[in-house]
């Protein structure tokens, strides 16, 4: 079985793929282009990818070998998945280990959001920092408030537990199954969610119908002081839209893992001092991409041993 991996994994990960299926890796770390995933897939019987590999329909238009992609994460928004299907290649994915990760970083981003903390940083940094002061740098407080959490998935359950047992917060959520948990959550239309909310966490899968649900009109919804929170995916969110929202002072705030176009992040963004901006952290823990790694490879397995797949997409 011939398996590409397309990008640099942890030891761990690697020295499996190579002992046990004689991967080959690819050299550099950058997304792979639509004629690179085009001849992988002619090429190759398996291939691991990840986000941002271009395995959009046209990859799939010539000969394909590949019966599987094994993904590595559990957004899949870069491939194709009806001309995948169309081809006879399958596709898994890593649900379930990114999860307390991907929560962590969404509380992160919250909290750095409501308190300054990137701006207070920038300004220590800068040797600007005059001393405390009862009125310095008034943040938002965040225990008692409210959540509004869009997509309550895993990752939203996981922020939503979070939020509740750590911080005392109101949870009310937009999804589109209700769901039973073991704490109290409203389940409300978006609009409702939006207007209600302190702070606003996005954790729902980029598809065609997540695609800027949350655009201008949206961010109006949404109270002045509110932050909003996105460890999705970017397209989720207008892009344009929330900047101009900052840069007017619409909402509070705005804490961003995700981008419309990885790794461009507007100048605009960059500038704003109500905007708190991590690279796509997500799920980047040795432990956590060990463990994406691990569940990718039980894929490859099942597909090599002629099993179910354990995480069909
Ligand atoms: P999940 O368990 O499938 O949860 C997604 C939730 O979104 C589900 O509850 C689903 O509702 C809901 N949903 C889907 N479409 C919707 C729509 N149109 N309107 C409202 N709700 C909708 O997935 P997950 O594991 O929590 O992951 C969610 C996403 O997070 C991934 O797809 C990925 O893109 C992103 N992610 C980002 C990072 C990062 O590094 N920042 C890491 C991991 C994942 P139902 O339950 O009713 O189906």
């Amino acid at each position: 079985m011939r398996l590409l991996v397309s990008r640099a994994q942890t030891a761990r990960v690697s020295t499996i793929l190579r002992e046990e299926f004689g991967a080959e890796f690819r050299e550099n770390d950058a997304p792979m282009g639509v004629a690179e995933a085009r001849a992988a897939l002619a090429e190759y019987d398996a291939l691991l990818p990840t986000l941002g590999d271009a395995f959009v329909a046209e990859a799939f238009a010539g000969p394909v070998r590949a019966k599987l992609l094994a993904n590595f994460g559990v957004g899949v928004n870069h491939i194709d998945l009806q001309a995948a299907r169309a081809a006879g290649v399958n596709v898994t994915n890593t649900p379930g280990a990114v999860t307390d990760a991907t929560a962590d970083i969404a509380m992160t981003l919250l909290l750095m959001s409501a308190r300054r903390a990137s701006e207070g940083e920038r300004m220590l940094r800068a040797g600007d920092w005059s001393g405390w002061a009862p009125t310095q740098m008034l943040g938002a407080h965040v225990t008692g408030k409210r959540l509004g959490i869009i997509g309550m998935g895993r990752i939203g359950q996981a922020v939503a537990r979070r939020a509740h047992f750590g911080f005392g917060m109101e949870i009310a959520y937009a999804t589109r199954s209700p769901k039973d948990l073991p704490f109290t959550a409203r389940p409300l239309p978006l609009p409702d969610v939006l207007a209600w909310a302190d702070f606003v966490v996005l954790a729902v899968p980029a598809t065609a119908e997540t695609r800027n649900m949350i655009g201008a009109a949206e961010l109006a919804a949404m109270r002045p002081h509110a932050h909003l929170i996105n460890v999705a995916r970017g397209d989720v969110v207008d892009e344009v839209a929330l900047i101009t929202a900052l840069e007017a002072g619409q909402i509070g705030g705005a804490g961003l893992d995700v981008y419309a176009q990885e790794p461009l992040v507007p100048e605009a963004l960059r500038r704003l001092n109500n905007v708190t901006l991590l690279p796509h952290l997500g799920t980047a823990t040795e432990e956590v991409r060990d463990a994406m790694g691990m569940m990718a490879i039980e894929n490859l397995r099942a597909f090599r041993d002629g099993k179910a797949l354990p995480n069909p997409v």
